[in-house]
């Protein structure tokens, strides 16, 4: 049996990735979502393990320390990590899936699996996130502005991807990520 892909997406904090991935899941039935462990509180809306495990601080340390993640990062004060056995399941089983990190979080997993495929969603401009950011009225002010800084230095580094797809319509977006996934089969 041939082994599953590896997907790896990223962008910046608002950049529209949860709401393309929603609709790239349904494009792509059988695609897998890797479900990220991380420290940062729950947002109004969220679930416990439907996209994120919200765990405290002191489990994920053990989880760094038992070497359970597969890559990990701080961002804006919390802790973002990827469990290591759902991915490496998934691959071995001939599942395709999709890890959604941060540009830091893309870097280790290159390194680890160099084959996998990974993807940047561009804003299209940083006005833009700002607005989208400020709509969602989950962070702060100064929330967002760490988020907006964040957001330039990630999209410096959009270079590092396999892909890069702007995100100024979500159809065509979607449209455009589901062809990539497609043509690397
Ligand atoms: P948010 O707090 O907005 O849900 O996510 C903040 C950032 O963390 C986003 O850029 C998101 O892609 C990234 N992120 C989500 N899960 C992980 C993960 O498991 N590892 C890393 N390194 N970054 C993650």
């Amino acid at each position: 049996m041939s082994k599953g892909r590896l997907f790896v997406i990223s962008g910046p904090s608002g950049s529209g990735k949860d709401t393309i991935l929603v609709e790239l899941f349904k494009k792509i039935p059988g695609l897998r979502f890797s479900i990220s462990s991380i420290t940062r509180p729950m947002r109004k809306g969220e679930k416990q393990g439907e996209k994120y495990n919200f765990i405290s601080r002191e489990e994920f340390k053990n989880m760094i320390e038992n070497d359970l993640l597969l890559e990990y990062n701080c961002f804006v004060d919390n802790y973002y990590g990827t469990p290591k056995m759902p991915v490496i399941a998934a691959i071995e089983k001939g599942e395709d899936i999709i890890i959604e990190v941060d540009v830091n979080g893309a870097k280790q997993i290159r390194e680890k699996i160099p084959e996998c495929i990974s993807i940047f969603i561009m804003p299209p401009d940083l006005e833009t996130l700002r607005q989208r950011l400020c709509a969602r009225g989950t962070e702060s002010e100064q929330k967002i502005n760490e988020r907006m800084r964040s957001a330039k230095s990630e999209i410096e580094r959009a270079c590092e991807y396999d892909y890069t797809v702007v995100n100024d319509d979500v159809n065509t977006a979607v449209e455009k990520i589901a062809a990539i996934i497609n043509k690397s089969k």
